[in-house]
């Protein structure tokens, strides 16, 4: 049978404690015992379907954990109380002092910083690489590299990762290839072509309503069970646990994930498709124009499209901040960082998601002043949309 990630979604099933169609919320921190020698058993991880501490696990959490496992096609998955709350401790599980990192140089902002800034600490060095050129990655690996690093569709400049050849480098050399596929949820499946451990950020599109962070690890039962280790989890031990009440909000967004991908698609397309035509140097996967158009085509599953992320270059800063103003004043979107929202949302990454990258790095990696990067929403009618944005760029003398 094909893989489809939202039919495995669907095809779980959970009751709640009275029958209800939703399952029920663990309200606790911790749990009783009726005998003592049960609590031990469970503190050592020994007894299936015990709780014990909710740091540890909830019933909430294992739903959401099974629902992303699922959807990524990974033995288990842990949630988190935010994306950077999944990937810091997943590579501080896989990385130690001495240890190397091979990143590509185009990713989330705090990722990036993460490893720049922070993990050096720790003795754990990073080099950032040109992702989509897959002998600079392979020459950039040392004896001491662990983990190659990268997201399907990068943020903000939309390069897509050729993961079956990071995948057959990573098997050559011995390193886990993680993913991170928050921009591309539904669209690409990364374990299919290789991916070890996939990382989401559920704040965008699968939670999709702007009302929490959250995040996710999808990998084997063996990693997650380190993660999760009392003496020496990284996940255990910083403790970035989301709360159940939230694992339950989340649960229940994530129904109408297929949907809504499907319409994102839909809209983005329909508007990329239009600028280009217009004349505005527009960046999307779905475009023929893209540099890795034709790969990207090869790894989507393509009932839901090439996502809802786009970018437009208006020439300068304040040109995109002029428009960016103008369109919501419109309530054409929302000037605002983030993704997935039922709303388009744009922001100018050099001045925002993506400032912790120095200046002179964002030039090198094509990261321009009057980029502006959207996260298209679930408008019902996309032609207005357009008509009406259009109507904006004619006035600032954009178009
Ligand atoms: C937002 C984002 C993150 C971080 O997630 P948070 O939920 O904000 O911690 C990581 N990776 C990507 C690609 C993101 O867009």
């Amino acid at each position: 049978m094909k893989f489809n990630p939202a039919d495995n979604i669907q095809d779980l099933q959970y009751f709640g404690e009275f029958g209800g169609v939703n399952p029920s919320i663990s309200d606790s921190s911790t749990y009783t015992f009726l005998s003592a020698k049960t609590m031990f058993d469970t503190f050592e991880g020994n007894m299936e379907g015990c709780y014990l501490y909710s740091r540890h696990s909830s019933p909430s959490n294992l739903y959401l954990d099974k629902a992303m496992a699922a959807m990524e096609g990974t033995e288990t998955a842990n949630v988190s109380a935010s994306g950077m709350g999944a990937i810091t401790p997943t590579l501080l599980q896989l990385c130690g002092a001495g240890d190397h990192i091979v990143s590509s140089r185009t990713i989330y902002g705090g990722t990036y910083a993460f490893l720049k800034n922070f993990t050096p600490r720790f003795g754990i060095k990073t080099a950032f690489v040109d992702i989509t050129k897959l002998e600079v990655v392979e020459a950039a690996i040392t004896p001491e590299t662990k983990v190659l690093y990268c997201e399907t569709v990068s943020n903000p400049l939309l390069e897509v990762a050729d993961i079956a050849g990071l995948s057959k480098i990573a098997k050559k050399h011995n390193l886990t290839l993680v993913v991170d596929n928050t921009f591309s949820p539904l669209s690409v499946s990364p374990v299919k072509f290789g991916a070890d451990i996939v990382i989401h950020s559920l704040t965008k599109y699968i939670n999709g309503s702007s009302d929490t962070v959250g995040g996710v690890t999808c990998a084997s039962q063996e990693f997650i069970n380190q993660l999760k280790d009392v003496n020496s989890g990284a996940s255990m031990l910083l403790g970035p646990t989301m709360d159940s009440m939230r694992s339950a909000s989340v649960m229940k967004n994530l129904r109408t994930l297929h949907l809504r991908i499907k319409q994102h698609s839909l809209n983005a397309a329909y508007l990329a498709e239009r600028f280009e035509k217009d004349g505005l140097k527009t960046v999307y996967p779905g475009l023929a124009s893209h540099p890795s158009h034709k790969l990207y085509a090869s790894m989507i599953n393509p009932e839901y499209g090439f996502g809802g992320m786009m970018t437009v270059d208006v020439g300068s800063l304040a040109k995109a901040n002029e428009l960016m103003e103008l369109m919501q004043s419109r309530n054409l979107g929302y000037l605002a960082v983030s993704l997935g929202f039922f709303k388009t949302l744009f922001s100018a990454p050099g001045s925002s998601t993506s400032s912790e990258i120095p200046l002179e790095e964002q030039v090198e990696m094509g990261l321009t002043d009057g980029l502006i990067r959207f996260s298209i929403g679930l408008d019902n009618d996309i032609k207005r949309t357009y008509e009406m944005m259009k109507a904006c760029m004619q006035e600032l003398s954009i178009l």
